[in-house]
């Protein structure tokens, strides 16, 4: 039975679904790697996933994840903004995932914010294959996590329903800074 009562749990099920062996990916945000490692494992040998983050630390510990799992020939890690990702790709992708907020475990006050994000959201939808997902787990509870979530809804929302298929997920009863997931899909 899948789980889609914890946010990044339910975003890992619809990649699942969406995500074949071969595929090109990107997680906009490595963080602590963890999605990194799920896709580099769902597009196989033959995939690749390009992972972004703009500190170092979050880079090198997820180089070693992929090294003792032994999959690091299929990821590339870059250090810099997701709002750059136009710099490093022109190939059409079949995904992309972002985990918004700050690095667990690290120094807070470093997150992801309203416009770089939105930016990158932008950019990712113009690579994006028809079929392909963007996921985006949003968490609200630290500064201009409002903000950022307000942003990303009135994207996803202005988004031309004859071209995507947009899907917002809620889980309502967590109170005043709820994790929210967004979700698009190319016709
Ligand atoms: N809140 C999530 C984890 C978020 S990690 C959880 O609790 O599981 C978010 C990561 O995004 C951090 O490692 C941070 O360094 C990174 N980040 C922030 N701004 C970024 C940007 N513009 N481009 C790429 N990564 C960014």
């Amino acid at each position: 039975m899948p789980d889609f009562w914890q946010a990044v749990e339910f975003s890992h099920m619809l990649l699942e679904e969406h995500i074949d062996k071969g595929d090109m990916v990107v997680d906009a945000t490595v963080g602590n790697g963890h999605d990194t490692v799920f896709l580099a494992n769902l597009v196989g040998e033959n995939g690749q996933v390009i992972s972004f983050d703009i500190q170092r630390e979050a880079i090198e510990n997820t180089r070693d994840r992929l090294v003792n799992n032994k999959i690091l020939d299929r990821v590339k890690l870059i250090e810099d903004g997701h709002q750059f990702i136009d710099k490093y790709l022109e190939d059409e992708i079949n995904g992309m995932v972002f985990n918004l907020g700050y690095l667990p475990g690290g120094d807070k006050d470093i997150t992801t914010g309203k416009k770089t994000t939105t930016t990158a959201v932008e950019k990712g939808l113009k690579l994006l294959k028809i079929g392909g997902i963007i996921i985006l787990v949003i968490y609200t509870g630290h500064p201009g996590g409002q903000e950022e979530l307000k942003g990303v809804l009135d994207l996803a929302e202005s988004l031309n329903k004859q071209k995507y298929n947009v899907l917002r997920y809620n889980f309502i009863n967590q109170g005043t800074s709820p994790q929210v997931l967004a979700i698009i899909r190319r016709k």
